[in-house]
């Protein structure tokens, strides 16, 4: 061949990294190995942002979250079998989570796949991958890779978003097409994620059952959120009067102290609404399934004859586990102001005022009792200590992300530190999992150039700890507070037969998280008392500098399986 002729050929490298750009992809989040390296090296060298992790699940979760942030698919890239099972973790929790994003990784020959001759890291990936994401794709030929990348990026945000899995085999990317005919198969995808609006009866049947309610209810959550119809749902929540509550990382899309906030009444206000309107929250386990006890039911089966109102992009979503009145299959920005248009012209009953009165005079009477506990210092600290410590500095800064996982850490947190703002609050999520810290915690950087706080119980900062090294490698704002108490749920458990292994829950007492940080270069502090964690934590956020502070709390502090002991299984026959 000679070079003019070689001028014009590309590969599937190229192409690859050229379907990406061309959908306004910046950023990787991947780990290289087999066979991606040089993948990634290309993309850094054609312009891509690539951020390298030490493991596959987090590389995943940072995409993850970065889809959540941002509306636009994620991106994360691994390496065959062990780095896409590594990975796989990650895109069955987005997928869980509704978080768009694709998770690219490089496979085997599929001849030898195929005939399970043995080759390097052999698997079938991509039906390995089928049963826990939204879509699974492979890509065999070059000429492919511009609209195999449109497909994955429509599926992973059109509708109800979610893990897409894209398959690259080895040889793919050293396939090599006319440079011309390249750059005519990519494809910019239009529109990715087209508006549903919901159909007029729809609008009028929500809006006739939410005007016949006494006492209604809206519960916010996280689809609510990811919408960014900010200013619209806020609008509505306004104009209709109606309390509101938030799952958790709904928290913050009116600010936690809005006059109408019902979150600190919780209980009180699902046990007595007649009217429950869910905006992007699904009847999962974490709303106790719409009915029993939580819902003013007799018993866990007892659906509560409450009306419910439901906005989802997923039609399949309504009557999962509890009939719903009036669904509103559509995207919650059309949809809301669909309903405001509605409201704005006919008007709107605001709920009386017996109902909300009795809904903030519970919410103040529980955020007293609560104050109560957050003034009772412990020494050593206890989790209320020290999140009261961090509630007063994370006040000051409402522009801060704040990453929570643990137990007693997470589910605490959850309920003293307030949100100001929307999307700010990222945690363990629909699986309640752990390992998720460092991954949203360093994508949160990475998209939004704001400082990160990663809120973490000891257990759960183990599942990801070894990224403060990336942290300290991309130099990014993040601070990390690791709620230390020697163990998972707590670290005062004894061996039963006083042999020489500690208790399945319990750590190396007195651990130097803090160290760990500083190998790597950056900021580590050891903190014992709420005033030396107060300093910390204010220094760490306006310094911008990778911190970690080791905040020492009473290992005798705790909760199984924080507000969700009841979760463990119990045998009837065990006496005690
Ligand atoms: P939470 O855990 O906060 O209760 P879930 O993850 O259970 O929230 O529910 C989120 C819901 O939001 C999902 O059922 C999903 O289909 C829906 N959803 C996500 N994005 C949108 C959107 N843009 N418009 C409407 N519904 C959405």
């Amino acid at each position: 061949k000679d070079a003019a002729q070689e001028a014009e050929l590309t590969d599937g490298f190229h192409v690859l990294i050229d379907a990406l750009k061309a959908n306004d992809v910046e950023t990787i989040y991947g780990l290289v190995g087999i066979p991606i390296t040089d993948l990634a090296r290309m993309a850094q060298a054609e312009g891509l942002r690539f951020i390298g992790f030490r493991h596959e699940a987090n590389a995943v979760n940072a995409a993850a979250i970065a889809g959540y942030l941002t509306k636009k698919p994620g991106i994360a890239m691994t390496v065959s079998a062990p780095g896409f099972l590594n990975g796989l973790v990650a895109l069955a929790n987005a997928t869980v989570n509704c978080f768009p994003m694709i998770m690219i990784s490089g496979s085997s020959e599929r001849e030898i796949v195929d005939l399970q001759q043995g080759d390097y890291e052999e698997l079938d990936q991509l039906n390995a991958a089928k049963p826990y994401v939204k879509a699974a794709y492979r890509i065999n030929h070059i000429e492919d890779i511009g609209i195999a990348m449109a497909r994955a990026i429509r599926a992973a945000v059109s509708g109800r978003p979610g893990g897409v899995y894209l398959d690259v085999p080895a040889k793919l990317l050293g396939q090599t097409m006319e440079a011309a005919a390249a750059q005519r198969s990519i494809v910019k995808v239009v529109d990715p994620a087209p508006a549903q609006i919901p159909a007029p009866d729809a609008i009028a049947r929500a809006l006739d059952v939410l005007k016949n309610a006494k006492r209604p209810v809206i519960m916010l959550g996280k689809g609510a959120a990811y919408a960014q119809a900010d200013a619209d749902i806020r609008a509505f929540v306004e104009k209709t009067g109606i309390p509101y509550l938030a799952m958790s990382m709904a928290k913050g899309l009116l600010p936690d102290n809005h006059p109408q906030a019902a979150i600190a009444a919780r209980s009180y206000a699902l046990k007595e609404a007649d009217c429950v309107m869910l905006i992007g929250a699904r009847l999962n386990w974490l709303l106790s399934h719409g009915k029993g006890p939580t819902w003013g039911g007799k018993d866990h089966k007892d659906w509560a004859q409450k009306k419910f109102v439901q906005i989802d992009i997923s039609a399949q979503e309504m009557d999962s586990n509890v009939p719903i009145d009036a669904p509103l299959a559509g995207d919650i920005g059309s949809t809301i102001s669909a309903l405001l248009k509605e409201i704005e012209k006919n008007g709107f009953n605001k709920p009386d005022t017996a109902w909300t009165g009795s809904i903030a005079e519970k919410r103040d009477a529980n955020v007293a009792k609560m104050a109560k506990n957050l003034t009772a210092k412990s020494s050593p600290m206890n989790f209320m200590t020290a999140l009261s410590a961090m509630r007063d500095v994370l006040k000051t800064r409402p522009d801060v992300y704040l990453v929570n996982e643990g137990a007693n850490t997470l589910d605490l947190a959850r309920s003293v530190i307030d949100m100001y703002e929307p999307r700010k609050r990222l945690d363990s999520g629909t699986w309640g999992v752990m390992g998720i810290g460092m991954g949203y915690a360093i994508a949160a950087a990475v998209e939004s150039g704001k400082p990160v706080v990663a809120l973490e119980g000891d257990s759960a900062f183990g599942f990801s700890g070894m990224e403060v090294e990336t942290i300290c490698r991309y130099n990014l704002p993040v601070t990390v507070v690791i709620f230390n108490n020697n163990g998972v749920y707590k670290g005062c458990d004894v061996n039963p037969t006083g042999g020489a292994d500690p208790a399945p829950t319990v750590f190396v007492k007195g651990s130097r998280y803090d160290m760990l940080m500083e190998a790597f270069g950056g900021v580590g502090v050891t903190a014992n008392t709420p005033e030396e964690l107060s300093k910390a934590l204010a220094e760490g956020i306006t310094s911008g500098k990778p911190t970690l502070i080791n905040v020492i709390i009473d290992e005798n502090a705790g909760t199984e399986s924080g507000r969700i002991t009841h979760l463990n299984p119990k045998s009837a026959a065990s006496k005690k």
